[in-house]
């Protein structure tokens, strides 16, 4: 990437908008923040994306099937799953700039900053000294080991300050490590307040304390409540999986980076039940198996990476996060997590009904373990659109914007031209589409030359185009030509439809799995 990350960032933004992928929502009216519409484009793949975590949630494992559960859930079910006590972020407010930020983002930045420091003294001592010891060098060099001493002192403040909802203290750090508003420069804060992510409105016509009812701020607790209406009517069989995808909505203080941090979003999450004592091989498992998934997309190895939780809510036994390099660094992407018997236990206690499972070959009933893969679907949407974004300098020194997205992915698998707008030549081509377009979404083009055609569908990710020039006239051939390589070869027309399904279907990439 030769131009700096957050010009880049920028371009991928106005690519998006450009060719009908993302639009700020209610733009005409200066937008809603943190909300986005998809486009004609981005409704194409944010469905493809969807369709292959499905398939191979649910079509690829004989023991997961799939729900869709309301957005709006009883209203004791967030009391029981902690969200109405728990779902907080700490914010705070610079009075001069009136900007309001979250407290403990400020002091990660802060410390980020200082961690910044250390790897410059790292990167300078490496260069200086041959055979350099790294670990040696961290703890002996006097200014690196006052730096790592300095972000103990505040993460151990800080967690310190969460665990025991001291919300003065936490201003103090912030006042203690001098930190400044990035906006306005100045240290004048207020106190620092807990703030609920969950939206609440109100149902039906009775207003009151009663009536409040919450946007749902995660998927999963619709799954919790059903998992033995579905176990029971599935005949379902420990372990097994139920998969949902669905929206989601959290008051987000700071609402940043585009469609990574929305008030409105998608998740697609999976829980899987297991017997008690078998849930940290089956995190295990699911930890392979979601990487092998972001890995089939064929987006490089080398942008993803665990990151495994070292301070574990305390419902969880084990959890990580399979991050993903953004433009703007690694950041989460999907979370899997071992939740125990946490929600389930907590459900029973609430509506005091029984949720456990009897177990045939113990002869004995438990209520599950459950591991839990959480992944966000805009999220997943950008991952692979910074992925698929290139700017290509070519052989003849012109530039050219491709979308190198999966194939399987991609919104409009095929485009037909015919070379002119004449001589039978859109006629054929046409034919060619109704050929096509019971099996792929394929479009037609006849505007411009070939070679503006071909851009255009370079910009938007359409791995193949088809044109139709005279010879296909003659002995029933056509052109195409590959998006990536930009080579061409001469195809039969009969064999268009097996040529694309082999190289567009969801199959290409579920048999990588
Ligand atoms: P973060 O730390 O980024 O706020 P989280 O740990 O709160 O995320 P989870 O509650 O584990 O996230 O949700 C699971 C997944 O849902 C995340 O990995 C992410 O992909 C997605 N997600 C969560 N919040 C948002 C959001 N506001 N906008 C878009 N996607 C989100």
């Amino acid at each position: 990437m030769s131009q700096k990350p957050e010009d880049f960032f920028k371009n991928i933004i106005s690519h998006s908008k450009e060719y009908g992928y993302i639009f700020q929502s209610s733009e005409i009216y200066d937008g809603l923040s943190a909300v986005y519409d998809y486009g004609q484009n981005g409704a194409e793949l944010k469905k493809n994306i969807r369709e292959y975590w499905w398939r191979a949630m649910v079509q690829m494992h004989e023991n997961i099937v799939g729900i869709d559960a309301a957005i709006f859930m009883h209203p004791t079910t967030w009391k029981a799953s902690g969200h109405v006590d728990a779902f907080n972020d700490p914010l705070i407010d610079n009075k001069d700039s009136k900007k309001r930020y979250r407290a403990d983002v400020l002091i990660e930045e802060h410390v980020a900053k200082i961690e910044d420091k250390i790897e410059k003294e790292v990167e300078k001592a490496k260069k200086r000294f041959e055979n350099f010891d790294e670990a040696m060098f961290r703890s002996t060099n006097a200014r690196v080991v006052e730096y790592q001493n300095k972000i103990n002192d505040i993460n151990n403040r800080f967690k310190n300050a969460m665990n025991d909802g001291n919300l003065a203290e936490v201003k103090q750090i912030i006042v203690d490590c001098e930190i400044v508003d990035p906006v306005s420069g100045s240290r004048n804060w207020t106190d620092v307040r807990q703030f609920n992510l969950m939206f609440s409105t109100a149902m039906g016509s009775v207003d009151g304390e009663g009536s409040t009812i919450y946007l749902r701020p995660e998927t999963a607790q619709g799954i919790f409540v059903n998992y033995l209406n579905v176990q029971k009517t599935g005949r379902m069989k420990i372990p097994f999986g139920i998969a949902q995808t669905g929206k989601a909505f959290r008051n987000e203080i700071v609402a940043r980076q585009f469609i990574f941090r929305m008030r409105e979003f998608e998740q697609m999450e999976m829980q899987f039940f297991c017997k008690p004592g078998t849930e940290k091989e089956w995190y295990e498992y699911w930890k392979d198996a979601r990487l092998k998934w972001h890995h089939s997309l064929g987006l490089g190895k080398e942008n993803y990476k665990f990151h495994d939780h070292v301070k574990l809510a305390f419902y969880a036994n084990a959890a990580s996060d399979i991050e993903f390099q953004f433009p703007f660094g690694f950041k989460e992407l999907e979370g899997i997590h071992s939740r125990t018997d946490y929600d389930l236990k907590q459900h029973e206690q609430f509506s005091g009904k029984k949720l456990q499972y009897f177990d045939p070959e113990e002869g004995a009933s438990y209520v599950p373990y459950v591991v839990e893969t959480s992944v966000g679907l805009d999220r997943l949407f950008l991952s692979i659109l910074s992925a698929a974004f290139k700017e290509e300098k070519l052989q003849d020194g012109e530039t050219r914007v491709v979308l190198s997205l999966p194939p399987a992915l991609a919104p409009i698998k095929a485009a037909v031209f015919p070379l002119v707008k004449k001589d039978g030549l859109p006629e054929l081509a046409e034919k060619i589409i109704n050929q096509l377009k019971f099996d792929h979404i394929v479009t037609y083009d006849e505007k411009d030359a070939v070679g503006r055609r071909y851009r255009r569908q370079d910009a938007i990710g359409t791995p193949y185009c088809i044109t139709v020039d005279h010879q296909s006239l003659e002995d029933g051939t056509v052109t195409v030509r590959h998006r990536d390589t930009m080579q061409q070869d001469r195809i039969k027309i009969e064999a268009l439809n097996d040529f694309l399904n082999e190289r567009v279907s969801m199959k290409s990439l579920l048999k990588q799995l």
